[in-house]
């Protein structure tokens, strides 16, 4: 197997056949992010990808579920490109679902009949760091786009009749700002259908532009504490019916709910939280997240 630089997928999707499609990010600016540093975007030839898929085909059974198209966004490739390259996982894999990151823009450039076209070939889940729906951090941290532009892909993909899965990051606004962020955010997500949401917080990563700044004292971190009541801020507003997954290393409070049917439990955990939230547990939680190198 051919696997040429950092391999990036949710947890959840640990068992999925992991296929290098594409190696990096071709956006890569993001101030928070380490994930790709130093690496040029990159396509996998499509020798290589056959290549791969004939080995895995020899190691796991015809019948699986799940592959995981690795890169920071494959669905940035053409139409042509992506075409080619379901094609060839469904010869081998006939049943896969192909799931694969995607960034907001890639949504943009592509129209809801291309989505039904590379949905019918299998590409038919989408995981997209939105972030958040507040357009001050979005454009602080360099993501790319706007919260406009969040409705407006998530919308093709919804009418294509993609199932996506979106990635919010909490605390990326930065100290005092959690509420604002929440309630942009929730403003957003009620009129989008995603089915799953990672929730997790910024990690202030050494050799990111974010971390420069906040030595520097541009960026004020949030505290734990907000970060907590931007979620309960969050959760409390939104209407969707959706998985919320809060699992993630950087993230001190997690839990998986289905929402709307465990909200109420949900707020009941987080509030009480914030009411017993003491000195010694920011310390706590800020000192594991100030040891993360990644996430
Ligand atoms: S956060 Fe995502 S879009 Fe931004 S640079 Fe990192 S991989 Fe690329």
């Amino acid at each position: 197997m051919h696997y040429n630089g950092p391999i990036v997928r949710p947890y959840t999707d640990a068992d999925s056949l992991i296929i290098e499609v594409t190696v990096g990010c071709t956006h890569n600016k993001c101030i928070f992010c380490n994930f790709y540093k130093g690496i040029d975007f990159q396509i996998a030839t499509i020798e290589q990808i056959e290549m791969d898929l004939k080995e895995a085909s020899r190691l796991v059974p015809r019948d699986i579920k799940n592959v995981w198209a690795s890169g920071g966004n494959p669905y940035a490739l053409s139409v042509e490109k992506l075409t080619t390259i379901a094609k060839l996982i469904r010869k081998y894999f006939p049943q896969a679902i192909i799931s694969m990151y995607a960034r907001v823009d890639d949504l943009c450039r592509k129209t809801v009949e291309d989505m039904m076209h590379l949905k019918d070939l299998g590409i038919a889940d989408i995981v997209v760091g939105i972030e958040n729906g507040y357009d001050p951090a979005l454009s602080y941290v360099n993501k790319g786009y706007r919260s406009a532009d969040i409705l407006e892909g998530c919308k093709r993909l919804e009418k294509a009749g993609v199932d996506y899965r979106i990635i919010y990051l909490g605390g990326l606004s930065g100290a005092g700002k959690g509420d604002l962020a929440a309630v942009a955010s929730a403003k957003l997500l009620n009129r989008l259908h995603p089915y799953y949401m990672f929730m997790t917080t910024v990690a202030i990563l050494p050799g990111t532009e974010i971390h420069v700044s906040a030595q520097n004292g541009e960026f004020e971190e949030a505290t734990e504490l907000e970060r907590i009541k931007e979620f309960r801020m969050l959760i409390g507003e939104l209407r969707n019916d959706m998985i919320i997954d809060s699992r993630s290393v950087a993230n001190m409070v997690p839990f998986v709910a289905q929402i709307p049917r465990d909200k109420e439990k949900i707020l009941h955990l987080l509030d009480k939280m914030i009411q017993d939230f003491s000195d010694k547990d920011e310390e706590a939680m800020h000192g594991r997240r100030s040891e993360l190198l990644s996430v």
